[in-house]
């Protein structure tokens, strides 16, 4: 099953929480045994920069105290985070002071050992490059890799945790995406996608950017694997929410940023900010210096005023209509050019399209009722036709939006609830479990006789329903039409 993204989750409204450093990340080191074409961040597995990494006290030292700040979460990753011969250490040490982890990797290095430790509840990814070992070395340029990462998944099943496949897609490998789906599928329930476009190296070494350049996919390939989610971007944009919504005309480039987020990265020197593209020196704050408190509290807001965008920003993306069709963000436009307030053109490529898609999408997806005075988006991860709905319901169909608007979604695959926190239980008699967790409400579609061992239907409401993710086990009801409910909910017998 594919981990559906910000759809599922309520979104979070960050800006509302006191500004506490929830969530860490930290790249325990930049080397690398691979040496990815696409990679933004390697270093030689001997590189000299071993030398400065933090040690394992220091990184306890900054676990700790991040901890009694309010910190929760730790992010961990590289380069590849097991070069490091203490890893089992400190990975043990983080797990074991934070609610949750993630963790990124590409899974050579996986021991019996580690691979046990990595049982520990929490989101660990395993990247693949290919669906052969050919492919996947070719990308690696490791002779081996791909047998080697196949030996990670097998001592992972052996100790019997679960893991998230990560598959990479570039210009290499695409010819054989859909082998990378069917490898993912047979390792584990659960795969994703990694980021479909690429950014250029934090070292800005010409030569490995040519090659990043030349593994960029065609738009159109970019905005088939990452999909905008139009209900969830609408959202962020009336609520004003997210890092990226700058308002126009404002020049401080990450103010918005600095107060909506709540998250930290330390990378393996010690350096710390508030985001993990972030490699101007200028915007980093050593904590072997300083403490992650001071860091936090005095260092990361001052960034807030202090980096302005220039007339290339003010006149370009801060003005730019496609601004929220595009990616872009000044973090990828330092990458691109060492200039933050520079577009680029890669990413108008790329939001030109999502526009188009959009558009389509818009047409083919996206549908409104009237009833009762109260306008209902209707939405669907499949097209909608003539046919979807019963001809009952045609008398209701208006053209747009109305002033008291309630949004509905239909996806066709139920999301992974295993080991997910649904929060409490309020009701629980065939056909529905309901649960609330925080703003969010869940409605459990049971059965009498398994109750929620199968589940036929998942629906997940904002706190006053105004906006509904409804998923499906399949396609099959909506595929045959005829559909006499907007929610389907009445396709619930016994
Ligand atoms: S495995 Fe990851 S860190 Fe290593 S070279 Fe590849 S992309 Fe970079
Ligand atoms: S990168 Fe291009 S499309 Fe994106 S905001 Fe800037 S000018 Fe607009």
């Amino acid at each position: 099953m594919i981990i559906m993204s910000s759809e599922y989750k309520e979104i979070k409204k960050l800006n509302k929480l006191p500004r506490l450093p929830l969530e860490g990340s930290i790249d325990l080191t930049y080397r690398c045994d691979n040496n990815c074409r696409h990679c933004w961040l390697r270093l030689s597995p001997n590189a000299q920069e071993k030398k400065q990494e933090l040690s394992f006290d220091e990184i306890k030292n900054i676990i700790d105290q991040a901890r009694k700040l309010g910190n929760r979460k730790w992010s961990i990753s590289g380069g590849e985070p097991m070069l490091r011969p203490d890893f089992s250490e400190i990975f043990d040490y983080i797990t074991s002071h934070s609610i949750s982890y993630s963790l990124n990797t590409n899974g050579g290095l996986i021991t019996p050992a580690i691979a046990r430790l990595m049982k520990r509840q929490g989101n660990k990814m395993i990247a693949v490059y290919g669906a052969t070992r050919e492919v996947h070395d070719h990308i690696t340029r490791n002779p081996g890799s791909y047998d080697a990462t196949m030996r990670g998944f097998a001592y992972l099943k052996e100790a019997g945790g679960s893991f998230t496949v990560q598959l990479i897609p570039m210009k290499d490998n695409y010819h054989q995406y859909d082998l990378m789906v069917k490898l993912a599928q047979s390792l584990s329930k659960h795969y994703r996608i990694g980021a479909p476009w690429l950014y250029l190296s934090a070292s800005g070494d010409p030569i490995i950017n040519e090659e990043i350049k030349k593994q960029r996919l065609y738009q159109k390939d970019v905005i088939e694997l990452d999909k905008p989610s139009l209900s969830y971007e609408e959202k962020m944009e009336q609520e004003n929410a997210g890092c990226a919504y700058v308002k126009r005309g404002d020049d401080r480039l990450f103010a918005a940023c600095i107060a909506n987020r709540r998250d930290f990265h330390v990378d393996p020197y010690g350096q710390m900010t508030f985001c993990s593209f972030i490699k101007d020196p200028k915007m980093r704050y050593d904590l072997r210096t300083g403490t992650v408190k001071e860091g936090w509290d005095k260092f990361i807001p001052s960034l807030a005023d202090k980096v302005r965008g220039t007339k290339d920003y003010l006149e370009g993306c801060a003005v730019c209509e496609d601004r929220k069709n595009c990616r872009w963000c000044p973090v990828y436009g330092y990458l691109e050019h060492g200039d933050f307030s520079k577009k680029m053109e890669y990413l108008c490529a790329v939001a030109k399209e999502n526009k188009d898609y959009k558009k389509n999408w818009q047409k083919e997806h996206r549908t409104y009722y009237q009833i009762g005075g109260i306008t209902i988006q209707v939405e669907s991860d499949l097209p909608i036709t003539d046919k979807t709905f019963h001809p009952k319901l045609a008398p209701f169909h208006v053209a747009g939006p109305g002033a008291d608007t309630v949004y509905i979604h239909h996806h066709f695959a139920l999301p992974d609830l295993e080991k997910k926190d649904l929060g409490k239980r309020l009701y629980s008699k065939p056909p529905w479990s309901i649960y609330k967790k925080d703003d969010t409400w869940i409605y459990l579609g049971i059965s009498p006789s398994t109750g929620e061992k199968d589940l036929h239907k998942i629906a997940v409401f904002n706190a006053d329903h105004s906006r509904g993710q409804i998923y499906h086990p399949n396609d099959k009801s909506f595929k045959k039409g005829d559909l006499s409910a907007l929610t389907s909910f009445f396709l619930i017998k016994y």
